[in-house]
């Protein structure tokens, strides 16, 4: 079970710390933390540290933090334009969508929307930190370390120069006549999604988002209500933009200690002579377009194809086959990040080659794991 997250004001230097405040006493006397028992405290805004229970007071606990980390914000930031469901319906679809990844959510009083935050400042406020809350507890509950940032109301205006801001919009329509998974999307930047009311989109709603560049798409076949489609929507853009497989580095953030997992538990192994071993730990540079915590993807510096692309274990090991055998959901998952950067590169159709030389015999000149990706031309068969 991955460790419980409790959110505190700033995450503080390693070494001892006293959980205190709402925060501590709902670990120390809901969740009943025992000593020994590991758990996550952040900041809500993406830095983290591992910590673990030295003594549960009753009322708060007492830790042992470890090294803070910040997690690098995914490069397609999605922002959930949803208008104001109706009741309780409004906390479930903050829930979901939190649950689902949303980056930001902003409040929309849409022209059919039942519920009216816009009669008065004080009832547009209370709005929001009520959703802000909500966001906060779903943040928590799916063990995320970043709370989304919760807007203010905005108008349909706001809305509309939001469009303009953005790198791409999408209104999420049930007679949209493009399905989202044939839509073209963006890779990094922001992504808006615009969800309408229970009573649908007004014609001229559609029309002024659409003149500010919005392009209406659907999702499946079925009609989902206002509360789910910001979920439903979140996980198929998880999957097509590659948000749910690697954490794009465009420009590459900090590069984490070579083999150090989030937990500092497992080392993975390093050669201090092996090239790509220096470019995974940043020591030599290289065009990365990919990277999560155990694989990164770089562009060849002798390009054989258009796009000619490395995926690489951090762990190393000196062939793909020693890496499979070492591990292989890790070697698995070279196929599925190569599969994606593919697709973020366009060469997912009509398709790209994936090729592993292995050993001297077969043309292998770096002795540490990888995977070719080529794609962008035609290819031969037999391979020379
Ligand atoms: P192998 O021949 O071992 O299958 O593939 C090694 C690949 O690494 C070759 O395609 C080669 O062009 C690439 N390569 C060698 N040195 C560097 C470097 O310093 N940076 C990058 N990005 N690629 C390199
Ligand atoms: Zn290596």
């Amino acid at each position: 079970m991955t460790d419980p997250v409790f959110f505190v004001a700033a995450v503080p230097p390693s070494g001892a710390f006293e959980l205190d405040g709402d925060e501590g006493r709902h670990a120390a006397a809901v969740k009943r933390m025992r000593p020994g028992e590991t758990l996550v405290i952040a900041d809500g805004s993406g830095t983290w540290a591992p910590a673990t229970v030295i003594a549960n007071r009753g009322r708060g606990l007492s830790l042992t933090v470890g090294q803070a980390v910040t997690d690098e914000p995914p490069a397609l930031q999605v922002v959930i334009v949803q208008a104001l469901p109706k009741g309780e319906r409004s906390d479930l679809a903050v829930e979901l969508a939190t649950e689902a990844g949303a980056d930001e959510i902003i409040p929309w009083q849409a022209a059919r929307s039942v519920a009216r935050w816009d009669g008065s400042a004080d009832k547009a406020q209370r709005g929001t930190e009520k959703w802000r809350r909500t966001a906060r507890e779903a943040a928590k509950q799916s063990r995320r370390h970043t709370v989304p940032r919760v807007g203010t109301l905005a108008t349909t205006a706001d809305v509309v120069s939001e469009v303009g801001r953005a790198d791409a919009a999408l209104i999420l329509h049930e007679e949209g006549s493009v399905p989202l998974a044939s839509s073209p999307l963006p890779r990094a930047g922001r992504l808006l999604v615009i969800i309408g009311p229970e009573g649908g989109l007004a014609d001229e709603e559609i029309a002024r988002l659409e003149g500010a560049g919005a392009r209406a798409v659907r999702l499946g076949p079925e009609v989902l209500r206002t509360s789910t489609a910001a979920a439903v929507a979140l996980g198929a853009l998880g999957v097509l933009t590659g948000r749910w497989t690697w954490t794009a580095s465009y420009p590459v953030g900090p590069v984490p200690a070579v083999g150090a997992d989030r937990y500092g538990k497992g080392m993975a192994s390093s050669d201090p002579d092996c090239l790509f071993c220096k470019i995974v730990a940043g020591v030599i540079p290289a065009d990365i377009v990919a990277r999560t915590d155990t694989a990164v993807a770089f562009r060849d510096i002798d390009p054989q194809a258009p796009t000619h692309i490395l995926i690489v274990p951090v762990d190393h090991q000196p062939n793909v086959a020693a890496t499979a055998a070492a591990d292989p959901t890790l070697a698995g998952s070279l196929f599925t990040m190569a599969d994606s950067v593919a697709r973020a590169e366009g060469i997912g159709e009509p398709g790209y080659r994936l090729v592993a030389n292995t050993g001297a015999g077969a043309q292998q000149t770096v002795f540490h794991a990888h995977l070719h990706l080529l794609g962008g031309r035609s290819f031969t068969w037999p391979p020379g």
